[in-house]
């Protein structure tokens, strides 16, 4: 399965810690397909380090430096600089089939079988069902099909100021044409959808298998307490079902941020994590269920070890069934 891939794209260091928690999210529930990130140039040193360890290959893609047709479009739709951007995914043919996904989406269960799915499936879109989400899509990379959404883009624009738009036109017939290009809404589970259908959440949630943080709060934008192994801000409002972004932050802060804390090395770099102390402490000697559970209880939850993401997944998984 090399010549298949899942890819996503960050252009600036934030979109890139998400990046980092989606390809680990892909890694942990064990992908058989190469994992790939198109980064823009602003993304920093060592965060192109952490996504070199979690992705197997990182693109620098840059619309703006080169002078081709993808240039040449830019000039004349400067408003749609990060869609151009995400179209670069079709560049990518040293691959036969990929599955695009937004750096704001998160896998809860292993998703291989999306590539069964042929160009271009897709999920419903909460907003608009008959146009799909386009963060998460099954795609064929090819020089002609990216010339032909570059023309496409740079003769019509886009409905809605982004890529969404773009490729709802050009792939018009999704929403007639062939059901099995539906992808079923659990793999591309927004947020948002969730408190305005509840029934059908609660019918359905837990059969997840990719949730996406669609909207402007992103999962980063929050904080989190390692230590009471909670999100701070605004969860409820931000309408994120607070158990998938309890999830994105678990695996954030045990998983992701060691590998940030080794990269940035001396450099600051803003985890989101308060008292980070409780990740950086020693490795403590084995406890007792009953010392963990009193530890626990106290706050002083072992993240390195029995409490580690692998762990609290599947107390999430069987609090979820
Ligand atoms: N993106 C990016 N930098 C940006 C904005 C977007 O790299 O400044 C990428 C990223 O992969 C993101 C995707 O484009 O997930 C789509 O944007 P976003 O997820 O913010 O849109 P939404 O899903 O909320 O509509
Ligand atoms: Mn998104």
């Amino acid at each position: 399965m090399a010549d298949q891939a899942f890819v996503t794209l960050a252009t600036n260091d934030s979109y890139a810690k998400g990046a980092m928690v989606l390809g680990q999210s892909l890694k942990n529930h064990k992908t058989s397909r190469k994992l790939v990130v198109m980064i823009g140039p602003h993304v920093s040193d060592p965060s192109r380090a952490v996504l070199r360890r979690i992705y197997d290959e990182v693109r620098l893609v840059d619309v703006l430096d080169s002078g081709d047709s993808a240039h040449l479009a830019m000039m004349k739709r400067p408003d749609l600089g990060i869609t151009f951007t995400k179209l670069h995914c079709w560049k990518l043919t040293h691959y036969s089939k990929c599955v695009f996904m937004d750096a704001d989406t998160l896998v809860v269960s292993n998703v291989d079988e999306l590539f069964d799915r042929e160009e271009l499936s897709a999920a419903p879109d909460p907003g608009w069902p008959d146009c799909f989400n386009s963060g998460v899509f099954v795609f064929r990379p090819s020089k002609e099909t990216h010339g032909k959404l570059l023309q496409f883009c740079t003769e019509h624009g886009s409905f809605d100021g982004g890529d969404q738009g773009v490729l709802n036109a050009y792939f018009g017939d999704w929403a007639t044409t062939d059901i099995s290009k539906h992808l079923p809404f659990i793999y591309n589970l927004s947020s948002v959808a969730l408190y305005t259908y509840a029934p059908a959440f609660k019918q359905f949630g837990s059969k997840a298998k990719v949730v996406h943080f669609l909207g402007p709060t992103k999962p980063w934008s929050y904080t989190f307490d390692p230590r009471a192994q909670r999100v701070k801000g605004d969860v409820e409002a931000a309408a994120s079902h607070p158990s998938f972004l309890l999830e994105w932050w678990i695996l954030f802060a045990s998983s992701v941020v060691p590998m940030m804390r080794q990269e940035y090395g001396d450099m600051a770099f803003h985890s989101g994590c308060e008292e980070e102390e409780i990740l950086l402490a020693a490795p403590q000697p084995t406890l007792s269920s009953l010392e963990r559970k009193n530890n626990w209880e106290q706050g002083q939850a072992d993240y390195m070890g029995m409490d580690s993401f692998d762990n609290i997944q599947k107390k999430l998984d069987s609090f979820l069934k």
